[in-house]
C-alpha cells in the first residue's frame, strides 16, 4: 500500500480539476482514487483495497507491478530512454521476435505504434495501399479506436459525433442473445450473419472493399464470442473478392481468451493483426500491426508513408520483451484458460441462477460479459443508470468493474487465482441480492 494518507487522495481529487477527462461531460469527475497496485489488487493513498476485475481498461493482463517488467523498463531507462524509429536498436528486434513468435505461420514483421487506434489505422492504411480500394467494412458492435479512420470504423456511438474520415461501411456481426437475423442457433447465426456480409460486400461493389476490419472477439461491444463457421466463412468471402481480412486484437489477443491471440482458436489466417494493451499490460503505452508476408512485400520497394516519433520507443520495447517472457515462463495464458473453465464459468452460472436480473453470461479464459435485463423473457436490456449505481454498490464493497452499457464485464487479469474469483462473484452476489435490480 502507499503513504496511508487521506490528505493525499483529497489533494488528488482538488488537482483533478486540470485534468479533462476522456469520453464525459467535464463537470463531472471521476471520484476513485488509484495511487498504488500489486497483482489483482490496488489501494488508495490511505490504504484502501480494491480487487479489481476490470484489469483497468482490459488491459492489465498480467497484472499490476510485475517485479520483472518494472525491472526491465527500470534497467532499460538506465540504458537509453528514447531513440529514433529509424536506427536498429536491440530491444526493438528482440520485442518484434517475440510478438510474430505468437502470429500465425507467414508473419515475420511488426510496425510499432502509441497504442490500439493507430495500430488500427495504420493497418487500414496498409489495406488500402496493398489492395488499391478504398473502403473498409466493419462492425457496428465494435469499438476500434479515437482516431480519425479508427473511430469512424467503430461501430458504437462514437462515432456518430465524429465522421469525418471517409470509406467506412457498417455490418451486423453474429451476436445471438440479441440476433439481428432471427437466428436461434449458433449455426443458424454463423450461416444468415455471413449472408448478410455477403450481401453488404456485392451491395458496396466488392472491387472498391480494401478490408474486411474485425474484432476476432468483439470486446467493449459485448464479449462477442463468435459462432462456429464465422470467421471462416468471412475469411472465404475476403478470398472470394480480393479483399484483406484486418483481425483487432487490442483487447482479445495476448492471453486475454485463455489463448495467445484469440484468432488461435479458429480456422482463420488475417491479413493483419493489430495488437496493444496485452502485449505489456500497458505499462508503457505501446501497441502496433502484425504483417503478413505479403502485405509486407508490397513496401518492399514501395515507400510505406506512415511514422510516428515513438514508433518501437525502447522503454515500451523492454516492457513487451519482460511481459511476454513472464507469461511464457510463468504459464501466465494457461492460467487464464484453466481459470475461466474452472473457476470464472462455474461462479458466473451459480450467479446467474440466483439473479433473474442477468440474462446471460458469456464468454471464455478471463474474457466475459455479464448482461442484464429487467425481463428474462423480453431480453429488454436494463439502464445504463442501474448499472451505474451496481458498479457504485460494487466499488463500495471493495471490487472494481468495468461496465458499458447494460452490462458488467468480468476481466480480471490473466494472474487471478480461483480464490480471488471467489471472492469477487461473493461480492457480486451480495451486491445483485441486496435489491430488486430489475425494477430499482
Ligand atoms: N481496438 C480495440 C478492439 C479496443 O478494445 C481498443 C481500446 O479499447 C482499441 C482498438 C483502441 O486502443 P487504444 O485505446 O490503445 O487506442
Amino acid at each position: 500500500p502507499a503513504d496511508l494518507s487521506a490528505d493525499l487522495d483529497a489533494r488528488a481529487r482538488e488537482l483533478d480539476a486540470h485534468v479533462f477527462h476522456s469520453w464525459s461531460a467535464q463537470a463531472q469527475h471521476p471520484s476513485l482514487v488509484i495511487a498504488s497496485g500489486r497483482g489483482c489488487r490496488v489501494w488508495d493513498h490511505a490504504g484502501r483495497e480494491w480487487l479489481d476485475v476490470s484489469s483497468q481498461m482490459v488491459n492489465t493482463n498480467i497484472g499490476h507491478q510485475h517485479p520483472s517488467v518494472v525491472s526491465a523498463i527500470r534497467e532499460q531507462a538506465e540504458l537509453l530512454t528514447t531513440v529514433a524509429p529509424a536506427t536498429v536498436n536491440l530491444a526493438r528486434g528482440e520485442a518484434a521476435r517475440r510478438i510474430v513468435s505468437h502470429a500465425p505461420a507467414g508473419f515475420q514483421k511488426v510496425f510499432f505504434t502509441n497504442g490500439g487506434a493507430d495500430a488500427v489505422e495504420n493497418a487500414i492504411r496498409m489495406a488500402r495501399l496493398h489492395t488499391g480500394r478504398d473502403k473498409i467494412l466493419s462492425t457496428y458492435r465494435s469499438y476500434h479506436g479515437n482516431t480519425g479512420a479508427a473511430i469512424v470504423a467503430t461501430g458504437d456511438w462514437r462515432r456518430i459525433p465524429n465522421e469525418f474520415a471517409r470509406g467506412h461501411v457498417h455490418f451486423f456481426g453474429p451476436y445471438l442473445y440479441r440476433s439481428e437475423f432471427w437466428a436461434t442457433s449458433p449455426e443458424q447465426e454463423a450461416e444468415r450473419a455471413l449472408r448478410h456480409l455477403s450481401r453488404v460486400i456485392e451491395a458496396e461493389g466488392p472491387a472498391s472493399i480494401a478490408a474486411v476490419l474485425l474484432e476476432t472477439v468483439p470486446g467493449t461491444a459485448g464479449i462477442l464470442v463468435p459462432p462456429p463457421g464465422y470467421l471462416a466463412g468471412v475469411r472465404e468471402l475476403c478470398d472470394r473478392h480480393g479483399i484483406l481480412l484486418i483481425l483487432d486484437e487490442v483487447m482479445c489477443g495476448f492471453g486475454r481468451t485463455g489463448r495467445w491471440l484469440a484468432l488461435d482458436g479458429y480456422d482463420v489466417r488475417p491479413d493483419l493483426i493489430t495488437f496493444a494493451k496485452g502485449v505489456n499490460s500497458g505499462y508503457v503505452p505501446v501497441g502496433g500491426v502484425i504483417v503478413s508476408e505479403q502485405v509486407a512485400a508490397t513496401f518492399d520497394e514501395r515507400v510505406f508513408p506512415g511514422g510516428l516519433t515513438y514508433s518501437g520507443h525502447p522503454l515500451a520495447m523492454a516492457s513487451i520483451v519482460a511481459a511476454l517472457d513472464a507469461m511464457e515462463s510463468e504459464g501466465i495464458v494457461d492460467n487464464a484458460r484453466r481459470i475461466g473453465a474452472e473457476a470464472i464459468a462455474p461462479g458466473l452460472a451459480a450467479l446467474a441462477d440466483r439473479h433473474a436480473v442477468i440474462g446471460e453470461v458469456r464468454g471464455e479464459g478471463v474474457f466475459w460479459a455479464i448482461e442484464f435485463v429487467v425481463d428474462r423473457a423480453t431480453r429488454e436490456p436494463v439502464p445504463a443508470s442501474t448499472i451505474a449505481r451496481i458498479k457504485a454498490a460494487l466499488v463500495d464493497r471493495g471490487v472494481l468493474p468495468f461496465t458499458a452499457e447494460n452490462r458488467i464485464h468480468f476481466v480480471p487479469p490473466c494472474i487471478v487465482t480461483a480464490e480471488e474469483v471467489d471472492e469477487a462473484i461473493a461480492v457480486f452476489d451480495e451486491v445483485l441480492g441486496s435489491t430488486d435490480w430489475a425494477r430499482a
